[in-house]
């Protein structure tokens, strides 16, 4: 079947692609495998400089991509925006510290000389997600290939055209061809790359579906994965928190990407106090929001991504709702042909219901009121998953002391979830295991090789 580019805003398929045949795909893994045994001779020198290359491109040609993005996902166009220019940061950042994070290490033992080398591994395989479709790619590519290694892009079935542009955007830089490339092909086509002794590791972001099955067939291959899958992240807010700040930043965090985020805040935990007015605040900012054509430049959110994902989030909403919870901010899919969700915010939710136990990947606020911090914790954690978590108080003893107590990979107190190329990303629990980003991140795909001189 033909992989289509259809624009979520107007239900046009802007472009079609034939999937890619067996021979183009076997002639891609040649490449890269010849690449590679070049590439990983190359020093760190040479490859900042052509990372840097790619940094020039992505800021000089920022509009050009992100109208890529917002044409194929929906995205709002300064959101899209500032996706590109994110991607550039992290280019940059690995440019500039890869050498560092993988210089070899000395450890004192009884040997003469004995230390950690860094190698790197070979075919890294990248199954990549819709919903941030540059920097999903970049976050991956940018240390694998500081690292020496070369990626091939399995990008989600939706967004071909920023699948083309990114593999594009590192010929343009100057990368040897082979050291990104994309590979047009649905999900059918992952298990037959991943079992290929070329690819020599994987990493997958998305669901806990797709993350279950490519980690079992690599697993039975004895390949290395990182998954990076879903969220249903607590935003805690406790009495003595600023509500004004904590109210704004959670109706952010709540509608970045249109809700469409693995670190979106999901569950509003707040204590009992204080609910009503945080409540009210909230349903305020959410309500004043502004939707349309997410190409222009006055909306604040957009259609999802794909018909479907409003479809399963209505369906979400009318499970909580039979099971109990109760509408404060009327919302949802108003008209059933378009990938349109208008925001919504739902109040008294409880465990068992799919608006806490499921992940909520669109504009719908879950709200569960605690009688205090320690019942806050509690139903923080009562989750499957452990991606993100905020917390928020003016006590700032009491917010570290709970964040050290949080079931998830990061925490912010009083701030945003959001990634950071200095600081590790990634989840526990169904969130997934192994980390991005930060020098943790760049040592993922790598043979971190003893070294032993008697
Ligand atoms: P998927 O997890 O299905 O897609 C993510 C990537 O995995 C795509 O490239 C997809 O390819 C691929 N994939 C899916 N199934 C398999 C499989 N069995 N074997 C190999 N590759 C596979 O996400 P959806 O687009 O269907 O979104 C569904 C839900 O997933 C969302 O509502 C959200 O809850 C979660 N999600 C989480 C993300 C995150 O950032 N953590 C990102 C995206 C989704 P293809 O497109 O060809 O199917």
């Amino acid at each position: 079947m033909a992989i289509q580019s259809l624009n979520p805003a107007t239900g046009k398929v802007e472009k079609t692609f034939e999937p890619h045949t067996a021979a183009e795909i076997e002639k891609l893994l040649q490449q890269g495998e010849k690449t590679f045994q070049q590439w990983r001779k190359t020093n760190f020198t040479h490859r900042a400089e052509l990372m840097r290359f790619c940094v020039g491109e992505l800021s000089g040609n920022t509009e050009k991509y992100a109208q890529i993005i917002t044409l194929e996902m929906g995205k709002p166009i300064q959101e899209a925006r500032a996706e590109v220019k994110k991607c550039a940061a992290a280019c940059e950042y690995y440019a500039a510290h890869a050498e560092a994070f993988l210089a070899d290490e000395q450890i004192k033992t009884g040997a003469t000389r004995s230390y950690i080398a860094y190698d790197p591994l070979g075919i890294i395989l990248a199954v990549m997600p819709w919903n941030f479709p540059f920097w999903q790619v970049f976050r991956f590519a940018a240390p694998a290939i500081m690292a020496g290694n070369v990626g091939i892009l399995k990008h989600a079935s939706n967004v071909p055209q920023c699948a083309l542009a990114i593999e594009e955007i590192f010929l343009k830089a100057g990368f040897p061809k082979g050291v990104f490339q994309t590979v047009l092909v649905e999900s059918d086509g992952v298990d037959p790359l991943i079992k290929d002794d070329r690819v020599k590791a994987v990493t997958l972001t998305g669901s806990e579906g797709a993350g279950a099955h490519v980690a079992s067939v690599a697993g039975k291959e004895i390949k290395k994965t990182v998954l990076e899958l879903g969220g249903s992240d607590a935003f805690v807010v406790l009495k003595d928190a600023d509500l004004e700040t904590a109210a704004e930043t959670a109706v952010k965090s709540r509608m970045i990407n249109t809700g469409q985020s693995c670190i979106a805040a999901k569950r509003f935990i707040v204590e009992k106090p204080v609910a009503e007015e945080f409540i009210q605040k909230m349903k305020t900012k959410m309500a004043a929001l502004k939707t349309g054509d997410p190409a222009s430049e006055d909306i604040q959110y957009g259609p999802l991504a794909r018909k479907d994902l409003a479809e399963t989030l209505a369906d979400q909403v009318k499970r909580s709702v039979a099971a109990g919870a109760e509408i404060v901010l009327e919302g949802g899919q108003k008209d059933k042909e378009t990938a349109y969700f208008q925001p919504m915010i739902l109040h008294k939710v409880k465990p068992g219901m799919p608006a806490f136990d499921e992940e909520l990947f669109g504009p719908v606020a879950a709200v569960i009121v605690a009688s205090d911090e320690e019942e806050a914790l509690l139903l923080a954690n009562n989750s499957r998953f452990g991606l993100g978590g905020s917390i928020w108080t003016q006590d700032h003893a009491k917010g570290q002391k709970l964040a050290r107590q949080m079931e998830s990979g990061a925490v912010f107190i009083n701030a945003l979830v959001a990634s950071h190329p200095e600081m590790p990303f990634g989840g526990i629990k169904k969130s997934g295991y192994g980390r991005e980003l930060s020098y943790i991140g760049i040592r993922e795909f790598v043979n971190q090789k003893t070294i032993w001189l008697a």
